[in-house]
């Protein structure tokens, strides 16, 4: 209880008394508990408000370092993921489609969905700064259960070409980074 921050005068309470963000931290204890050197940690913060998002993060992060950890981070809050990967993942319809180290796949995103998604995010920008050009998704997202033939994302990608709807694209390595788009990768080396 005292690794996540919490008191011992809790140990007798129901879980009706916790708030949110103390039954987080329950729920990091009791995985911690095993002695695992990998958690999987499916949505963490999404469920708490924004200043206990924080800690949590934080408690993730410190836990990690005290106890040599890896965390498999699941998250639709592309400022958490940021905040606290080292690689990233991204995943479409539940295929991969880009990996690499978080800054790189933040600033210089390569496979169309990438840029698609990182470009939906709300951003600041001074005033007369002209907006990014990342390019922008029409249509809706496909049923998981009924994936569209070839690559999954062919009915929604700006760079589509006949051949996306016939053959799923293979993960391609390229430097450090994994990128399952021929076409994408073709038109940046040209
Ligand atoms: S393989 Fe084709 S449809 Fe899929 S992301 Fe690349 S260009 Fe778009």
């Amino acid at each position: 209880m005292a690794k996540v921050g919490l008191r011992p005068e809790f140990y007798g309470r129901y879980p009706h008394m916790f708030s949110g963000g103390q039954r987080q931290r329950i729920a990091i204890a009791r995985a911690l508990m095993l002695n695992p050197r990998i958690v999987v940690a499916d949505e963490p913060v999404s469920a708490l408000d924004v200043s206990i998002q924080a800690q949590v993060l934080n408690l993730l992060m410190d836990l990690q370092d005290e106890f040599d950890l890896a965390y498999v981070f699941i998250s639709h809050d592309l400022g958490v993921v940021r905040h606290i990967a080292s690689d990233v993942m991204v995943m479409y319809l539940g295929r991969p489609v880009e990996y690499g180290p978080v800054e790189q796949i933040f600033e210089d995103p390569r496979h169309p969905y990438t840029q698609a998604l990182l470009g939906s995010r709300p951003r600041l920008r001074a005033i007369g700064e002209p907006p990014e050009s990342r390019p922008r998704l029409s249509g809706e997202l496909p049923s998981p259960l009924n994936p569209p033939s070839g690559c999954a994302f062919h009915k929604r990608c700006p760079l589509v070409v006949p051949t996306c709807s016939e053959i799923r694209p293979e993960p391609i390595l390229v430097g450090n980074r994994v990128v399952a788009c021929p076409v994408a990768l073709r038109e940046r080396a040209a």
